[in-house]
């Protein structure tokens, strides 16, 4: 009976492991699930703050650029910057509006609108995507705009 019990005792044991191990999967996967709560265009904003802080903008900043040209204005709006606006200088060296920067950064992807190196990291981006499409979903539940242009589309057929 001995080799019996002792096939028993293993086998015991590789369960044991086995559910500690499901266990630790679980976990891990809830953890996972925690983490990938959305990030608010609020939380998003602040932590473009602290990668890429405000400054205002000083004609002395565009002569210590390295790119002059991209340095006296704006390229998402196009325009030049005035003495004291505030802006922002990404690590690449490109300057813009800290206004136009920012709408940039939360309706595309978050890369300099120039050269598109990345300025916050993906997880980041996918999280606060995914808060915006919680936030559309949300205002479409409420709307029928959608109705009201199906059936504005209908009459204008008729006519
Ligand atoms: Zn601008
Ligand atoms: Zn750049």
């Amino acid at each position: 009976m001995k080799p019996l019990s002792k096939l028993l005792n293993k086998f015991c044991g590789k369960m044991i492991m086995l559910l500690a191990s499901l266990l630790i999967e679980l976990i891990i996967l809830i953890q996972k699930l925690r983490e990938s709560r959305p990030i608010s265009t609020r939380q998003y904003l602040k932590l473009i703050e602290k990668k890429n802080p405000t400054i205002c903008y000083t004609k002395r900043l565009n002569l210590k650029a390295e790119h002059a040209a991209t340095a006296t204005e704006c390229r998402v709006c196009l325009s030049e910057f005035e003495e004291g606006e505030k802006v922002r200088k990404l690590k690449c060296q490109h300057t813009f509006h800290r206004d136009c920067l920012d709408k940039w950064l939360q309706q595309y992807w978050a890369t300099c609108p120039l050269c598109r190196k990345q300025v916050l990291p993906d997880d980041v981006v996918f999280k606060h995507r995914l808060h915006q499409n919680q936030a559309e979903a949300a205002s479409n539940n409420g709307n029928d705009d959608n109705l009201l242009y199906l059936f504005s589309a209908f009459r204008g057929g008729n006519t």
